[in-house]
């Protein structure tokens, strides 16, 4: 088979590999629809941490927003069946450690991560993974939509964690697709208002007009007077989706007394300073949440469902032999009105 492979910092070859052998408990799938993200970004240009860390290593095929057909399932593989579209979990526990026999398999020591850690990703014609991994599409679900349940799965396991309650005023930090997808889901959470605040306008049309949410421009506004405007007040619950460490001290300004702020982003950064006091003296809770276990069915039945314009956060499409272009392009239009490129192989195409 034909995989991308990043064999060094900014290099990506392709090359032709063996088709992946599969264990009884394993799944073989045709990939479909690759998404690109930020983590594919650090994969490629070699900012990412986990290099350092020694948990991620070159030579690598990136890439774990996807969605393919199952083409060979092992024994002990589960109820999938061949021909089904399907989609699954970045992290893959050993699923006999403690952490992963209380379902917290994105904690599990042992995990490898599919296209991050230890393990190829879908910027292949091939992917493998377990069974137990493996989340059937529902019908109405398109692949390329398909390929978006992971950041979306994330921001639900993220949401889920803060306990959002109804009547909240939501603020995300972040106006890429994990930023675009939180808001938009807090919005069907519940929440009475959500504000995204971004440093650009280019998505203003899509969060005001397409998703009804607010945008402030952090660069251009006055962000403190505009959420009094707004909320007349701060925020119930803050989402940091940026990864930007200079963002931290904003979101924490942002957040009512007694509100929550949960981190989702990872900065890269070994630590960043934050104002302790600010946070016990207002009651404040700070969460931190890692990956999307257990939510890639909830994720799946809210686009099912149409409550998740997953749709409007494509806004590039790549062939297969395209994907380095694809990478470059997403590495060099942060800042621009890209969202979300995704990556089309061969029966796909671009429609
Ligand atoms: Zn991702
Ligand atoms: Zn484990």
């Amino acid at each position: 088979m034909k995989a991308f492979r990043i064999v060094a910092p900014m290099t990506v070859e392709l090359q032709e590999m063996d088709i992946p052998r599969i264990e009884a408990d394993e799944v073989l799938v045709k990939v479909a629809v690759t998404g690109i993200c930020t983590t594919d970004v650090e994969l490629y240009d070699g900012s990412m941490p986990y290099y350092k860390q020694g948990m991620s290593k070159m030579p690598l095929t990136a890439g774990h927003e996807w969605s393919g057909y199952v083409v060979e399932k092992g024994n002990r593989a589960g109820n999938i069946a061949i021909g089904d579209l399907v989609t699954g979990d970045v992290s893959i526990g050993c699923g006999a450690c403690l952490s992963c026999l209380k379902g917290s398999y994105h904690l599990c020591d042992n995990r490898t991560e599919l296209g991050v850690i230890r393990y190829d990703g879908s910027m292949a014609e091939y992917v493998k993974t377990k069974g137990r991994h493996i989340y059937k599409v529902p019908a109405g679900v398109s692949p390329e939509e398909a390929a978006l349940i992971e950041p979306l799965a994330t921001v639900l396991y993220a949401t889920r964690q803060t306990h959002i309650n109804p009547g909240d005023n939501v603020v995300v930090f972040g106006d890429g697709p994990i930023g675009l997808l939180h808001a938009q889901l807090a919005n069907v959470c519940g929440a009475a208002s959500v504000v995204v605040v971004a440093r650009k306008e280019v998505h203003r049309d899509k969060i005001e007009n397409m998703w009804g949410l607010k945008l402030i421009n952090s660069k251009s506004e006055d962000l403190e007077q505009r959420l009094h405007d707004f909320f007349g007040g701060k925020a119930d619950i803050v989402f940091e989706d940026t990864g930007n460490p200079d963002a931290f001290e904003s979101a924490l300004n942002a957040i009512a007394p007694g509100g929550k702020i949960c981190a989702l982003s990872i900065t890269g950064k070994p630590r960043i300073d934050v104002d302790l006091d600010y946070i016990a003296t207002r009651d404040i809770t700070l969460i931190g949440t890692l990956a999307s276990p257990n939510s890639f069915v909830p994720a799946l039945r809210m686009l099912a469902a149409g409550k998740i314009d997953a749709r409007g956060c494509i806004t590039h499409r790549y062939r297969f032999e395209e994907t380095p272009e694809a990478l470059d392009f997403a590495k060099n239009s942060s800042g621009m009105e890209r969202i979300k490129i995704v990556i089309l192989n061969e029966e796909e195409k671009r429609r």
